[in-house]
């Protein structure tokens, strides 16, 4: 992906991606590109069988419920790291 080819709105976020200081905008980058850049698909995935499904922000609450079994999932610490 290279930064003209994402919109506008999302440069700062391919920004703190690309620094090497952000994991979390670059997962969030890919799934908003991988959907055509519509965040209420990337909440709306079903591909439970891709890498990052259950990395993707924000799950939905359906997705949440079902992570939130375990005590501390990946998905929480992930979310609660420094973007
Ligand atoms: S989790 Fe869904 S939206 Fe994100 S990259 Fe995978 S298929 Fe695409």
């Amino acid at each position: 992906m290279k930064r003209e080819d994402v919109p506008a709105k999302y440069r700062p976020k391919y920004d703190r991606a690309m620094s090497g200081r952000s994991p979390k905008s670059g997962i969030r980058l890919f799934c908003l590109e991988c959907v055509g850049w519509s965040e209420k698909e990337v909440r709306l995935c079903t591909a439970r069988d891709c890498s990052l499904f259950l990395y993707r922000q924000p799950p939905s609450k359906r997705g949440r419920s079902e992570l939130e079994g375990d005590e501390t999932t990946s998905v929480d610490r992930l979310h609660s790291a420094e973007v």
